[in-house]
């Protein structure tokens, strides 16, 4: 009875987003006795040898699948992704000036928060609809900032970088929480590479942060404990009790990833899952679109508008999709429409089951107009 539940329900939503069926059946059998402490993992003491397995090996396999060279710490921190807006410039902003390279809400939120420590300096034109990556030709980055700051994958708009900054050897931050893991790109790049689990890699209330070596060290005096990234490498991210119960579960999901091909299997399935959805938009004569250039399309969030944001349409749609058990694919509230997450837990069944829905609906619609 209990797996009906997964059976017959996708989970589209964009965060906290699906986890692995497999790896919440591993938690569930888990969850009363953790392997041989015969206490639930919810009650394990992070100063535990248990723990410390269970970090440590978290931590390796990230190392291993994503290549994470040896002159880089693996953090698991707290606050979210937001609260990492925060420790960046706390960290890191030692010439007081920042670049930012705004291309949707979540990097306009950490310019905004970055603006109540230091100077950021606005790469991009300031715009209110997102809808692409500008040429990096005209962007204008500072040669005097501590950092280049910006978001891989934004959640809200749908906007993915598909190539890395150039930034003339300033060091690089990169706000990955929404598309980390799903593809293999080269950690040498980065000074800070950090990610709130809650949509690719698993339950809210970890935020994985990965940060070069040299970056440690020069955190700000006003710098709260909690966001040092300094003294959290020192402590392991065991400087206060860390979220156990999630850290335990990112773990289980980065080694879920591994059986399934890696970051590079992740890559293949994000591009099968995602062009389903973007072929059934491109091929539906202007009845569903997607606002966002094509260069700059996110294989993570596809959002759409139907029929030129019709809201009753889109209404329709989406109680037609519930009623088939397809949930969460209400568009964020600041941009309207449609918006399926496609993260590396939703199967390509799911996303066919999806890219089918709206071809019917389609069909119906155009059908119900000739008709009138
Ligand atoms: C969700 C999200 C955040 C914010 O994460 P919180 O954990 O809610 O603070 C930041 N950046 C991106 C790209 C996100 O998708």
């Amino acid at each position: 009875m209990t797996d009906t539940k997964f059976e017959n329900v996708i989970n589209f939503g964009a965060g906290p987003a699906k986890l692995p069926l497999e790896v919440l059946k591993d938690v569930q059998k888990e969850l009363l006795g953790y392997r041989d402490t015969k206490i639930s993992i919810l009650e394990l003491s992070h100063r535990s040898n248990d723990f410390n397995n269970v970090i440590n090996s978290a931590q390796a396999t990230l190392r291993d699948i994503l290549n994470v060279p040896e002159n880089y710490h693996i953090l698991f921190m707290q606050g979210g992704g937001t609260g990492i807006f925060a420790a960046i410039p706390l960290n890191i902003l030692k010439t007081g000036t920042a670049d930012y390279i705004v291309t949707g809400s979540w990097s306009a939120k950490a310019a905004k928060e970055a603006a109540k420590f230091g100077k950021v300096n606005m790469v991009l034109p300031k715009t209110s609809k997102y809808t692409e990556i500008p040429d990096p030709s005209t962007w204008k980055l500072d040669p005097n900032a501590s950092y280049v700051y910006y978001c891989e994958n934004e959640t809200v708009h749908g906007i993915e970088f598909d190539f890395i900054p150039e930034t003339n050897g300033v060091p690089l931050v990169a706000d990955m929480s929404s598309n980390i893991l799903s593809k293999p790109f080269d950690v040498s790049k980065f000074a800070v590479i950090f990610a709130g689990a809650q949509k690719n890699i698993g339950p809210a209330g970890v935020t994985l942060v990965i940060v070069r070596d040299d970056m440690l060290g020069y955190p700000m005096d006003v710098c709260p404990t909690v966001l040092n990234f300094t003294v959290m490498a020192n402590d392991n991210s065991l400087h206060n009790t860390p979220p156990v119960f999630q850290i335990y579960v990112v773990g289980l999901v980065f080694e879920w990833i591994k059986r399934n091909g890696g970051p590079e299997g992740m890559q293949n399935f994000a591009k099968k899952k995602s062009n389903k959805i973007y072929d059934v938009i491109d091929n539906s004569g202007g009845f569903y679109v997607c606002p966002i250039k094509r260069n700059a399309r996110s294989r993570m969030n596809v959002p759409f508008r139907i029929n030129d944001g019709d809201e009753k349409l889109e209404k329709e749609f989406l109680l037609g999709a519930v009623a088939r058990g397809m949930l969460q694919l209400k568009g964020h509230r600041s941009v309207g429409g449609i918006r399926a997450s496609l993260y590396n837990a939703i199967t390509e069944e799911e996303a066919e089951a999806l890219a089918d829905y709206m071809k019917w609906f389609h069909n119906e619609h155009t059908n119900n107009l000739e008709n009138n």
